[in-house]
C-alpha cells in the first residue's frame, strides 16, 4: 500500500515513517501543501494523512483540491487543533477520519487498516481472509489449520496488496508503484521474486501470471 505523508513537523514524520514502514507501507513524506497537491497525479496513493496546519497552502484547502481532481482514496486527516469546527471542516471537505495531536501511533496504524479495508469492502480486523487465504496483519502471517506461516516484510506488502485487489489484473509496475518504497528496493525483478517467494508458501496456483500483462490473485480454491 503506497502511503501518502504530509506533515511539517520533522520530529513526528520521524517518529511516524518508521512505525508506518513497519506496518508495511511504502512512504512518501512531503512537507509542503503546494507539493502535496501535486502529489496524487505523479504517483497513485491508497492512502494519505494529512496534516491540516502546513507551509505553501493549509490541509484543508490540499484536500478539497484533491478531491475536485476525482482523487478517490481515504485520508485521514491529522492535526493538533482537533476542536470540532476543524473536525467538521475537514470531513466537509472530503477526510475519511481524523485524529488529534497528540496521539498515539498505534491508533494511527489501527485507523489507516479500518479505512483501507473499508475503502476495499473488507470488514475490519487483525485477519483478513479473502478467497480462501487469511492474513494476520499484526502477525503479518498466513493462517492455515496447521498454525500460521510467517511472511517476510516485503512478502507480507505484497500479499496484502494483492488480497485488497482479489481477481483483478495488477501489471508488475503497478505493484512495484503500490508496494516498494522508491529507490531502495525497486529492483527490474523484485516483484517476480517475491510473486515466487508467496507461491512457495501459498501454493503456485493462488497468484497466476497473465503473460506480458501481469499476476492476477485467485486464492485458495475449495
Ligand atoms: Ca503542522
Amino acid at each position: 500500500m503506497r502511503l501518502l505523508l504530509v506533515e511539517d513537523s520533522v520530529a513526528l514524520a520521524d517518529e511516524l515513517l518508521p512505525q508506518l514502514r513497519s506496518e508495511g507501507y511504502a512512504c512518501d513524506w512531503l512537507v509542503d501543501g503546494r507539493d502535496a497537491l501535486a502529489a496524487p497525479g505523479v504517483d497513485d496513493y491508497d492512502i494519505a494523512v494529512l496534516d491540516l496546519g502546513l507551509p505553501g497552502m493549509g490541509g484543508l484547502e490540499v484536500l478539497a483540491a484533491w478531491r475536485r481532481a476525482g482523487h478517490r482514496f481515504p485520508v485521514l486527516v491529522l492535526t493538533a487543533r482537533d476542536r470540532w469546527t476543524d473536525r467538521i471542516a475537514g470531513l466537509d471537505a472530503g477526510a475519511d477520519d481524523y485524529l488529534g495531536k497528540p496521539f498515539h501511533p498505534r491508533e494511527l496504524a489501527l485507523r489507516l487498516r479500518a479505512l483501507l479495508r473499508r475503502s476495499n469492502a473488507s470488514p475490519a480486523g487483525a485477519q483478513l481472509t479473502v478467497l480462501g487465504i487469511t492474513l494476520d496483519e499484526t502477525a503479518q502471517a498466513i493462517c492455515t489449520a496447521a498454525g500460521n506461516v510467517s511472511l517476510t516484510a516485503a512478502e507480507f506488502r505484497l500479499l496484502r496488496y494483492f488480497m485488497l485487489n482479489p481477481g483483478r489484473l495488477l501489471s508488475r509496475s503497478q505493484l512495484q508503484d503500490h508496494v516498494y518504497d522508491h529507490a531502495s528496493e525497486r529492483q527490474s525483478n523484485v516483484v517476480e521474486v517475491y510473486v515466487s517467494k508467496l507461491r512457495e508458501k501459498l501454493g503456485r496456483d493462488a497468484i497466476e501470471t497473465r503473460r506480458g500483462q501481469g499476476y492476477c490473485f485467485v486464492g485458495q480454491r475449495a
